[in-house]
C-alpha cells in the first residue's frame, strides 16, 4: 500500500514537471541565480561568464545525456534530496524557481 502511494506520488510530480517545462532554455542562462548553493563548484565550471552555460546551443543543452546531476531534477532529487524532502515538494520548488526565472510567477 505504502509502495503504491509512493509510486503515485513519483508519477504525479514527474508528469507535472514534464508537462510544465517548455524547453525555453532560460534556466541555463541564469546560472548566477543558483551560484550561492552547495552546487557552486559545478555551476562555476559551466558559466561562460555572463550567467549562461557553455553547453547551451540555442535553447538546448548540447550535452543533455551526460549533463551534470545539478541539471537533472530527477537525478538531483534521488542522489541528494530524497531523504530531506518529498518528491512532490521538490518538483513544486523546481516549478516555482522556473516561474521566477521566466517572470510568470504572480
Ligand atoms: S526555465 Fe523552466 S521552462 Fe525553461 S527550460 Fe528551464 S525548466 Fe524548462
Ligand atoms: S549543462 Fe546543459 S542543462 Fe546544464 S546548465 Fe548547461 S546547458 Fe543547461
Amino acid at each position: 500500500m505504502q509502495r503504491r502511494r509512493k509510486d503515485h506520488e513519483n508519477m504525479t510530480s514527474k508528469v507535472k514537471f514534464s508537462k510544465y517545462c517548455v524547453k525555453c532554455g532560460l534556466c541555463c542562462k541564469c546560472l548566477d541565480t543558483i551560484k550561492g548553493s552547495i552546487f557552486s563548484s559545478i555551476i562555476n565550471k559551466l558559466d561562460s561568464g555572463d550567467g549562461s552555460c557553455i553547453y547551451l546551443k540555442g535553447n538546448l543543452c548540447s550535452i543533455y545525456d551526460s549533463r551534470p546531476v545539478v541539471c537533472n531534477a530527477e537525478s538531483l532529487y534521488k542522489t541528494h534530496l530524497s531523504s530531506i524532502i518529498s518528491k512532490n515538494e521538490f518538483f513544486d520548488y523546481v516549478i516555482e524557481k522556473c516561474e521566477e526565472i521566466r517572470g510568470v510567477r504572480k
